[in-house]
């Protein structure tokens, strides 16, 4: 059975191509799964009905299943999805004023084990498929439109989601193949023909591959510093030992040289006492003075078990100002669904989950 979700552009040229189909057939059934957000085959009622027949019997349309929904009281929604073999991700919905953003997540897991990070600590599991990336896209759209959604930007034929960033769980550049494909499917004007602009990858910095991604799909960058030097950025980020800063800079400015936006966005996690001192920041000004750059300051979402503590509102303006005064820009994230373990770092649903099923496991053995 071929997922419809799996297949790019090209990929569903081909699929049609092969079962000696015209090739507007492709451009038709993408309009139908990503713009009507169709989830049978039988729903595309301007194909012949032969053809959709024997469509049918070859071709679905399968998003990962949810297991938990939830909305949290500032709005922010959170998808908790299958994606078998006992693996889960999540895809978090967060409302503006005059957007709807979508966090993505890439992997089940993640293999980079970044200090301060919950999906880091659970370890990797294994890539998403394009269907379960794009899946998420799909679904939300399909969930929040059924909901009927009052937002001011949905207008007719529209979709409520306008920004994805991709951002949950998971190194998105180290699933690279399947990632570039969802995102292409992302851009395509016949799936959901969002801008460049409106797509963000954030990566931990693996160089190699963000060259590629310049060349293959360049989207909006962020990229996650979190710290002023290879010291320290070695203990948070551990593929720093990899790929040094000077190397991650210099690939930023390569990058930027085909990026949609003329910047990239560093996000700096506030970690209390840890990177987030007045000496901290004047570092980090000296290490971008070259790199066009805004800054994304993200106060620590805890986790159980974590060595780190937030930084006080007061250190994380204190840091700010700093960075201000040198003429940077520095906006503080805002935490966004904080009571249903939405927020940045903190999609620990499945980690929860995975306690629960291992002590369902245990329990039965326990009990003989
Ligand atoms: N793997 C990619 C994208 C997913 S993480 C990356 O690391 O960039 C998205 C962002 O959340 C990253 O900047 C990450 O460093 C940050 N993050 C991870 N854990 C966090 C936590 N506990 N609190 C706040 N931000 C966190
Ligand atoms: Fe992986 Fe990003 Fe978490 Fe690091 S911060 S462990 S790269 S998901």
């Amino acid at each position: 059975m071929i997922n419809l979700l799996d297949l790019d552009p090209a990929a569903m040229t081909a699929f049609f191509a092969e079962r000696g189909e015209k090739p507007f057939r492709a451009k038709q059934t993408l309009r139908w799964v990503h713009h009507r957000l169709a989830d049978r085959v039988e729903l595309m009622s301007d194909l012949a009905k032969a053809t959709r027949e024997a469509l049918a019997r070859d071709a679905e349309i399968r998003a990962p299943s949810v297991v938990r929904d939830s909305t949290a009281a500032d709005g922010t929604r959170k998808w908790l999805l299958d994606v078998g073999n006992a693996n889960a991700i999540e895809a978090v919905y967060i409302p503006e004023t005059d957007r709807g953003t979508l966090c993505v997540s890439s992997q089940a897991g993640c293999a980079l084990d970044c200090a301060f990070c919950s999906t880091g600590k659970q370890g990797f599991n294994r890539n998403l498929s394009v269907g379960e990336i794009i899946g998420q896209l799909w679904h939300a759209n399909r969930a929040l439109l059924a909901d009927g959604i009052a937002a001011p930007w949905v207008e007719h034929g529209r979709h409520p989601i306008t920004n994805v960033v991709m951002m949950g769980m998971g190194e998105p550049l180290a699933n690279f193949d399947n990632v570039v494909t969802a995102l292409e499917i992302m851009l395509d004007d016949n799936a959901y023909g969002l801008s460049r602009r409106r797509v963000t990858l954030s990566t931990s910095g693996l160089v190699p591959a963000l060259d590629r991604l310049g060349d293959a799909c360049p989207v909006a960058l962020a990229v996650s510093l979190h710290a002023p030097n290879d010291a320290l950025r070695d203990r948070l980020v551990p593929i720093n030992r990899k790929y040094p800063l000077a190397e991650l800079l210099a690939a930023c400015l390569r990058y930027i040289e085909k990026a949609p936006r003329d910047f990239v966005t560093f996000e700096y996690v506030m970690l209390d006492h840890v990177n987030d001192g007045p000496e901290h920041a004047r570092e980090l000004i000296a290490l971008v003075r070259d790199v066009p750059c805004k800054f994304n300051l993200i106060p620590f979402n805890p986790f159980p078990n974590t060595e780190f503590k937030t930084s006080s509102r007061t250190r994380i303006l204190a840091f700010q100002r700093i960075l201000r005064d040198a003429g940077l820009i520095a906006t503080i994230r805002k935490t966004r669904g904080e009571d249903i373990d939405a927020a940045c770092g903190q999609l620990a649903g499945q980690v929860q989950d995975r306690t629960r099923r291992t002590l369902r496991r245990i329990q039965p053995v326990a009990a003989q």
